[in-house]
């Protein structure tokens, strides 16, 4: 009903300037069709708002006049549409109440009670075990396991990390995969991703749960491998019961086992879901603004070490946006992530299967890329006539040029390799294959080493200007 009227009003409008002009019927119909289909299939936001829109509308209605009586062309955009709606979206009531009282609570609970109260050693034991179940269940079950498919897991350790990831209350399965695929579909469209970091720190960070923003709105299109799961099916269906029955039910009943129930709800319970939630929004947030970006400029996420620590991980995000369905994101052996170690420990026990990887010359290839691209903008940074350029530049800019040449002929050799892979393997008897991947092995293998020395060579004639590059 009231979006009805809501769309009535600029109806209203345009009906007055047919009047005065019949010449232009046809601009204002073919407006008032746009608008309001815009507005149709907006009608639940604009419903659950009705007040503020219908506070609006004059001014669309008055763009709209005057767009007509200008005798333009009109020209209110969905891009247009879609920032009004941004602009003006409803509060998300339950997410708002929860993100903004839990922090608040454990803010003055937490130091209160630890200075009235003894807390025992199980109860912080209890409080870190929690942390641990909750993060990796987020990163090693929503994230790498449901949303990217990374790897399979037995149903025993896929339901331990639905529990867990219940407990962080970050949403149903569904809802958080289908948010993360559009993120990555999307990474940093300010109208598609849903936590896009080009609309800011506040934002990406935390501001996008609070409101109803038109990127926030999943129709569980992208998760059809999800949606037939019968369990996530239920979790999804009762969630908030779900969310009840773990933070309160499991946290009280392993509080009751070690003698302190309270304690256990404080620590375990409140302080753990609001660390637990700051720590995974910094994924959405800091890592894509702070950190070194070694395979990808395309977009802005980052690999940072610190971040890692308190996402388990998940802090390598520059890798993982070019490599997502990679069951590693800290790609390199010495890197932090104890998602990684935690899915290759569970497939050593028999309980994870199929771990997706990158292979080394697509990683070594984008890593030398990122190093060219390092190398031109240094070299773009120098005074244009050449006489002002020390000799060691001078050397540097050659050193580039020609490494670059060799590199592109090296990725055309790489290319015609993987082309002739193709032809073989569809070619050959299956009995041959093993031979056929004998020769094909070597010849990668020898790629390789080509692609390893163009970054070893990079790395030198970074040196010797004085500059360390990022690998
Ligand atoms: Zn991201
Ligand atoms: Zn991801």
């Amino acid at each position: 009903m009231l979006a009805k009227l809501v769309i009535n009003l600029p109806l209203k409008s345009l009906r007055a300037a047919m009047q005065a002009s019949s010449s232009l019927i046809e601009v204002a119909g073919a407006k008032a069709l746009q608008l309001k289909s815009q507005l149709n299939n907006t009608a639940d936001n604009v419903a659950n708002s009705a007040q503020s829109a219908a506070a609006n509308v004059p001014r669309l209605e008055a763009k709209i006049s005057s767009d007509v009586a200008a005798k333009t062309a009109p020209d209110l955009s969905d891009t247009e549409v879609k920032e009004w709606q941004f602009k003006h979206a409803p509060i998300n009531w339950i997410p708002a109440a929860v993100l903004i009282s839990t922090p608040l609570a454990a803010a003055i609970i937490t130091p209160w009670y630890l200075m009235t109260h003894k807390v025992s050693a199980p109860v912080w034991g209890v409080f870190g075990a929690f942390m641990v179940w909750t993060g990796l269940s987020i990163t090693t079950g929503y994230h790498r396991l449901m949303a990217h498919r990374a790897y399979k897991a037995h149903p025993l350790v896929r339901n331990f990390f639905l529990v867990g990831a219940t407990l962080a209350v970050q949403g149903s399965a569904f809802d958080w995969c289908a948010g993360h695929r559009i993120h990555h579909r999307y990474v940093d469209d300010p109208m598609e991703d849903p936590y896009s970091a080009k609309r800011g720190f506040w934002f990406s960070h935390i501001g996008w749960m609070l409101r109803e923003y038109p990127s926030g709105k999943f129709d569980y299109k992208n998760i059809p491998d999800l949606t037939k799961d019968k369990v996530l099916q239920i979790q999804h269906k009762y969630y908030g019961l779900w969310v009840l029955a773990a933070n309160i039910g499991i946290v009280s009943a392993v509080g009751w086992l070690v003698g302190d129930v309270w304690g256990t709800l404080v620590l375990a319970g409140l302080l753990r879901l609001v660390l637990t939630h700051h720590f995974t929004f910094f994924i959405n947030s800091l890592c894509h603004m702070y950190g070194s970006r070694p395979y990808t400029d395309t977009n802005t996420a980052r690999d940072n070490f610190l971040l890692a620590i308190f996402t388990w991980g998940e802090g390598y995000h520059n890798y993982h946006h070019f490599f997502q369905y990679d069951f590693r994101n800290g790609v390199k052996w010495w890197q932090y992530d104890p998602t990684k170690w935690t899915i290759l420990a569970l497939s050593k026990l028999g309980l994870a299967s199929d771990l997706r990887t990158v292979d080394d010359l697509t990683i070594k290839h984008a890593e030398v890329n990122m190093q060219f691209k390092e190398a031109q903008s240094h070299i773009d940074k120098l005074p244009q006539n050449p006489l002002d350029i020390g000799q060691k530049m001078h050397q540097f800019k050659d050193r580039i040029k020609f490494e670059y040449d060799a590199f592109t002929e090296t990725v055309e050799e790489w290319q015609a390799l993987k082309a002739k892979a193709i032809e073989m393997k569809k070619n050959e008897f299956a009995d041959r294959l093993h031979e056929v991947d004998d020769v094909l092995k070597h010849e990668y293998a020898r790629i390789e080493k080509k692609i390893l020395a163009h970054n070893d060579n990079l790395r030198k004639a970074f040196k010797h200007i004085g500059y360390r590059a990022a690998q």
